[in-house]
């Protein structure tokens, strides 16, 4: 977990500094060390994005260890980062997964795009029709709830999912 989650926060020069380990305790506890192996309180101590990290590392390291190939499905894990270390997270999830399927924003996916380019097998993209027409540039044409699916990557858009500047959108990226 260590390792995977140094390689996530790595980017992060200011965290990088702050946060020098992190392991599991035999009691499960996630324990992150600082400079002079002072012990950090994660609450206080790391921003968003670096507690975020910790978790995804967490996921996936006992992944690894289980030795299990099953897919890891996260619902949006990019939330709350930006710039290097969201690019970072990203790539570190993929590299580290048997199969990755994410729940992304259009949010989480701005800066991404190219990692996604390269590394997403299937792309669906997922409407919620009662974001009409708050979000939605054209009427779904439906009352009841539900979700509705198109083929559209996160570089196209449809009469279905075409979104008005401003809005979001979730994507689902299977890897
Ligand atoms: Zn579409």
């Amino acid at each position: 977990m260590n390792e995977i989650f140094l390689e996530m926060i790595g980017a992060d020069p200011e965290q990088f500094a702050i946060i020098k380990r992190a392991e599991i305790s035999k009691e499960f506890d996630i324990i992150v060390y600082g400079p002079l192996g002072k012990t950090l309180n994660p609450e206080r101590d790391l921003n968003g994005a670096s507690r975020r990290a910790l978790t995804l590392a967490f996921i996936l390291a006992l992944t690894l260890v289980s030795e299990v190939e099953a897919p890891n499905v996260i619902d949006t894990p990019l939330g709350m980062m930006s710039g290097y270390v969201k690019r970072s997270v990203l790539r570190t999830a993929i590299q580290k997964s048997a199969q990755l399927i994410l729940f992304l924003t259009h949010d989480e996916i701005s800066g991404c795009e190219e990692i996604l380019d390269e590394a997403a097998g299937v792309v669906v993209t997922l409407t919620n029709p009662a974001h009409y027409p708050k979000m939605l540039v054209n009427d779904p044409h439906f009352t009841e709830q539900t979700i509705l699916a198109c083929d559209c990557t996160h570089r196209d858009e449809c009469q279905l999912c075409q979104r008005r500047v401003d809005a979001e959108a979730d994507v689902e990226v299977s890897i």
